[in-house]
């Protein structure tokens, strides 16, 4: 990954998990936005605590930053049980599993964050314990090893990914729930903005708001991102209040465009137009010519490319959209037919 999309996308330095800790919503009212997730949720809880069970599993999908730690958080607030957490990656061993399935107690929830790294070994032994709170220990080897199915408390596991297409069919079924987290519209995202500020205590106008939301990729994290980015250009460069001549020239100096491009994204879209024609092209190959990772490319870099139609995916490859060399001011190759174009 470049240091570019570090600074934009990637999960949190320690620095910004304190800032996003802080500004985390921590209550459903504070959680703007996925109306209908919120709503189904809601069901499944008020349901699930008339019959004094635990939740159902539930697996929250979407590209990153979108809410859905967040969700979890306030999914074990509102059911008023602990939350244990961890991710794919870090659960290295059917042990590492148990120990920490039989610390759980009745009701907890465990959040698996990149639920689709987990390994297979791991991710097998998780089946009997997500269907039958059972987990299944084998004890010594060869012939004379045997299976010691120990009870676990009941539970909820709530996965989240990035990649539910990487995630097995058998893993996938086994979450009785499951929800995409869509993009923000700007005015959803205003609002977080708005919150945000007051919780800095920083001062920030309505363009300025409206500014900063429109350049936010349609992703909470990205917009706080900014709006604490933008507040320390006011204090260096201003009274610390964020006033719309300051957010323009902090914005511009963080290299996001109009419409939240940043430069891994505008290196995407031109290696597509400028060294392939405009498309199609296979991503292993767009890969290469930008030396981006292909997870990183199909995860952070797509979803939203795709969302303001900027790129079309077709069995052949992608292609660069009409709208796309319009925003980048690229003119259409002599000879193309506009007809040619998505
Ligand atoms: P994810 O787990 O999907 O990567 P997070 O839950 O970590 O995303 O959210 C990143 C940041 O954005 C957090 O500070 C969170 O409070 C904020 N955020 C996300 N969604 C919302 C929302 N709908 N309303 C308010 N803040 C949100």
């Amino acid at each position: 990954m470049t240091k570019d999309k570090k600074s934009n996308l990637e999960k949190e330095t320690p620095e910004e998990e304190v800032l996003f800790t802080s500004l985390r919503a921590s209550a459903w009212p504070e959680f703007y936005g996925q109306k209908n997730v919120k709503q189904a949720l809601n069901i499944a809880i008020s349901a699930a605590k008339k019959r004094k069970e635990p939740i159902e599993h539930i697996l929250l999908y979407g590209p990153p930053g979108l809410g859905k730690t967040t969700l979890s958080h306030l999914i074990a607030k509102e059911m008023n049980v602990n939350i244990r957490v961890t991710s794919g990656p870090a659960i290295e061993r059917a042990g590492d599993l148990a120990s920490i399935l039989t610390n759980l107690e009745k009701g907890d929830i465990l959040f698996i964050d990149e639920v689709h790294r987990l390994n297979k070994i791991v991710e097998e032994t998780l089946y009997p314990a997500m269907e039958d709170y059972a987990l299944d220990i084998i004890i010594g080897k060869g012939p004379s090893a045997r299976t010691l199915r120990l009870d676990l408390p009941q539970f909820t596991i709530i996965g989240a990914t990035t990649r539910i297409g990487l995630m097995s069919a058998p893993l996938r079924d086994r979450f009785g729930v499951i929800h995409r987290l869509a993009f923000y519209e700007p005015d959803e995202l205003s609002e977080i903005i708005r919150k945000g500020a007051i919780k800095l205590k920083t001062k920030v106008d309505k363009d300025s708001i409206a500014e900063i939301a429109t350049r936010a990729r349609g992703t909470p994290r990205i917009a706080l991102k900014l709006l604490k980015r933008v507040r320390d250009y006011a204090q260096v460069h201003g009274t610390g209040e964020i006033v719309k001549g300051l957010t323009d020239k902090a914005l511009e100096m963080l290299n996001v465009d109009s419409v939240g491009l940043d430069n891994n994204d505008v290196r995407y879209l031109k290696s597509i137009i400028e060294k392939h024609g405009g498309g199609p092209v296979g991503v292993e190959t767009i890969a290469s010519t930008i030396s981006e990772d292909i997870g990183t490319i199909e995860e952070v870099i797509e979803p939203y490319l795709l969302q303001v139609g900027f790129l079309k995916k077709t069995a052949r490859g992608r292609t660069a959209t009409l709208a796309a060399y319009k925003h980048l001011g690229i003119e259409l190759p002599k000879g193309l037919k506009q007809g040619k174009l998505l």
